[in-house]
């Protein structure tokens, strides 16, 4: 076991995620509120305004984070490379996703993150938060369990309880128990999700004018197991295989 401090080497494999932020000043926030937890990477997908002089104004000292932002057009983009995704979110959902509070996600992340693999935290819009779809790239909804009455975090505040979770996560007493899997990433999935949908078109399992909410469940499915990259391999081989008959 390596000693706490030591864990921290693990800071640099989590990214925060940032989508379509619409004031500049909450980017700002952010970027202060990861820093002084030693998070350092910033991905903003088509940020409203940015750069800006009210982001840098509100990161006070944490501009580097904001200079070295990466900044893409879409989630799918954000997530390239990560096997560990958390969509943080005020609001529960109509197909209940598998939830964590953020105590319990950020142990997560810290985990994954501590076994080598990339790790994205994902925040919505201050006026919508996450959409369905942005949250089927999800392994975890993250929810900071507040006054049910009142439960929505400003963005930067929300980004901070965040952080400083994962950074107590990492230098905690409870020791995180290690996870070697060879987990499959945003994209390999996404790549996945397209082949399994159009297989099931073509044996006429799922119809396109009329999908209900099979997609979204298969989703659920895979993504709660943690599908291994031969596990993926695997599923793929059998479309493959299953769209050759079905066309010959
Ligand atoms: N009105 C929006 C909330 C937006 S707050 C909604 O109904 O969803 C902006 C972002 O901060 C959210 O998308 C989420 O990522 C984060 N956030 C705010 N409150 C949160 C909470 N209680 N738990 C988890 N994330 C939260």
């Amino acid at each position: 076991m390596q000693p706490a401090a030591d864990n921290l080497t693990a800071l640099p494999r989590l990214r925060v995620v940032l989508i379509e932020t619409s004031h500049p000043g909450n980017i700002g926030a952010a970027a202060r509120a990861m820093k002084v937890m030693g998070l350092s990477r910033l991905y903003l997908v088509r940020p409203q305004q940015f750069p800006s002089a009210e982001a840098t104004a509100r990161a006070s000292g944490a501009d580097d984070l904001l200079t070295r932002a990466v900044v893409c057009d879409s989630l799918d983009e954000a997530l390239v490379g990560c096997s560990m995704v958390l969509g943080a979110s005020a609001r529960l959902r109509s197909l209940p996703w598998p939830l964590s509070d953020a105590r319990s996600a950020a142990r997560r992340a810290a985990t994954a993150a501590l076994a080598g693999q990339e790790v994205a935290l994902v925040f919505g819009r201050e006026c919508s938060g996450l959409s369905n779809e942005e949250l089927q790239r999800c392994h975890y909804l993250l929810h900071i369990p507040a006054n049910a009455d009142y439960s929505s975090l400003n963005l930067a505040a929300a980004v901070q309880v965040v952080s400083y979770e994962v950074r107590m996560a990492l230098l905690g007493d409870e020791p995180l128990a290690p996870d070697e899997g060879d987990y499959a990433s945003a994209e390999e999935l996404e790549s996945f999700y397209v082949h399994l949908e159009q297989t099931l078109v073509d044996i006429g399992f799922l119809d396109p004018a009329n999908p209900r909410q099979v997609m979204r469940r298969l989703r659920r499915l895979y993504n709660r197991a943690r599908t291994e990259r031969v596990e993926l391999n695997i599923l793929r081989g059998i479309l493959t295989e299953t769209q050759k008959r079905v066309r010959r």
